[in-house]
């Protein structure tokens, strides 16, 4: 697949024709379920929308049974600033139902396959956006990371995803699961795709009151010459699989051949990054999901009263995952045991951004794995605490805020990708990308 660098420069004529193309190769692959449905409408080069994006006229429905119905009436800001880069939102890929998940395997329209081995998932939420991309039915894509989301389906699928700094990318238009965790980013073939997508989406936006006042650009200026300090994890990663050991220490012999100075370091037990992360995205999620009550949006089922139809339709239009975590939210936000669990996640949440903060005072990224294993075969994570655990390496990012960038380092003897993610501090996107740049320079990696 062309990447979105030599796409920007296609005629309308040649666009046409690749769309047409795309779209036909999507038709004859229907059993991976990356897309949901095809708009090839658009004039631009098409980059595919995970579906908790507002695209104007398209149905939007978070992956949801109680979206169903509902008509997006505006664009998201970073659709707008795609259209006006010469971009066009092409089909709405699958995901985990409010990006509630690891594997995709929440959607209301049922599981997407990871393109490498089918037995296998694709990763999530993103999954349906890092599946199009990985399997050649997309240039490029959009997901939404709260807790890896981009970077752990971007690493089961063999392609770069990023995460940018919270307040980067505007989240007007993004179907909210988490709002102090949740930000929009690019899904790509490469690093300099990642760049030039993340340039046209990012920048202030007045609609988002959390936007950042930044507007700093990155893809011109990527300088994969430049010597970093980066940090390496030798106790953290010790949880994690053979498989993933091998490509850390590839990807650390990768940063030392390009002249990048390897600093040690260590960082406290995921464990209570886990606790701090779920406890804080159940309970933003459960206030940012009440608003689905059968009468402003999507599907209703009637009741003989107006409670009726609000239990009617949220019992009948949640899933299974989203009423978990509307319960939890809900435990842990009550007033019996407030102080006990939310307080106190928002003080760990605290200790885990100082702990970055020290780190980067004195080294420019960190090293991390992505996730502990490759991707899962299906139906191996059977209960939902395993696949909570194995957010282990992704979610203290978010809740420090930071920006990070996961890409393929190599394949395990299955032939599966492991992906490593490089960190950086907050609004450091520059060195990210020069970092992530200079190490798939000297990994190589091809699918
Ligand atoms: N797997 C994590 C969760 O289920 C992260 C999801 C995400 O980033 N949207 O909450």
């Amino acid at each position: 697949m062309m990447t979105l660098k030599e796409a920007l420069k296609l005629s309308a004529d040649e666009l046409k024709k690749l769309k047409d193309e795309l779209q036909e190769k999507i038709k004859a692959n229907p059993e991976l379920n990356a897309y949901i449905d095809v708009n090839n409408v658009g004039e631009g080069v098409p980059i595919a929308i995970k579906d908790n994006i507002q695209v104007k006229d398209w149905s939007v429905t978070s992956g949801s049974k109680i979206l169903q119905g509902y008509i997006a009436p505006y664009n998201a800001t970073v659709i707008e600033k795609m259209i006006k880069a010469g971009l066009s939102p092409f089909g709405r890929t699958n995901m985990d139902e409010f990006a509630m998940g690891s594997t995709t395997e929440s959607s209301f329209y049922g599981k997407t396959l990871n393109p490498i081995d089918a037995s296998r998932v694709p990763g999530g939420s993103s999954g349906g956006s890092a599946a199009a991309v990985g399997a050649g039915l997309a240039i490029a894509a959009l997901g939404s990371d709260t807790g890896g989301s981009i970077r752990q389906p971007a690493a089961f699928c063999g392609i770069v995803g990023m995460k940018p700094t919270y307040g980067r990318v505007s989240r007007y238009g993004l179907g909210a699961y988490a709002s102090s965790l949740d930000q929009i980013g690019p899904m790509t073939q490469n690093v300099e795709d990642a760049a030039i997508l993340y340039d046209i989406i990012s920048g202030h936006d007045p609609k988002d009151s959390t936007s950042a006042d930044k507007n700093d650009k990155v893809s011109k200026n990527l300088n994969p010459q430049r010597k970093l300090r980066i940090a390496v994890l030798p106790k953290y990663i010790e949880n994690a699989s053979e498989d993933v050991k091998i490509a850390y220490a590839k990807a650390i012999d990768a940063l030392k051949a390009q002249g990048h100075e390897i600093i040690e370091r260590e960082m406290m037990d995921a464990k209570f990054d886990i606790s701090a992360y779920y406890i804080t995205a159940t309970a933003e999620a459960t206030t940012n999901l009440a608003r689905y009550d059968g009468i402003r949006y999507g599907n209703r089922i009637e009741g003989k009263n107006l409670e009726e139809t609000f239990i009617n339709t949220r019992s009948e239009g949640f899933g299974d995952e989203v009423k978990r975590r509307i319960l939890l939210g809900n435990f842990v936000l009550s007033s019996g045991y407030y102080e006990a669990y939310y307080v106190k996640a928002q003080k760990t949440r605290h200790i885990i951004k100082e702990e970055y903060a020290k780190i980067f005072e004195d080294v420019d990224l960190i090293l991390s794995p992505v996730a502990p294993t490759v991707a899962n075969k299906f139906g191996e994570l059977e209960n939902p605490m395993d696949m909570y655990l194995s957010d282990l390496y992704t979610i203290s990012i978010n809740l420090a805020g930071l920006p990070a960038l996961s890409l393929p380092i190599c394949k395990n003897p299955e032939g599966m990708p492991v992906g490593l993610q490089l960190i950086a501090n907050a609004y450091e996107e520059q060195t990210l990308f020069d970092g992530a740049l200079s190490l798939e320079r000297e990994i190589a990696y091809t699918k």
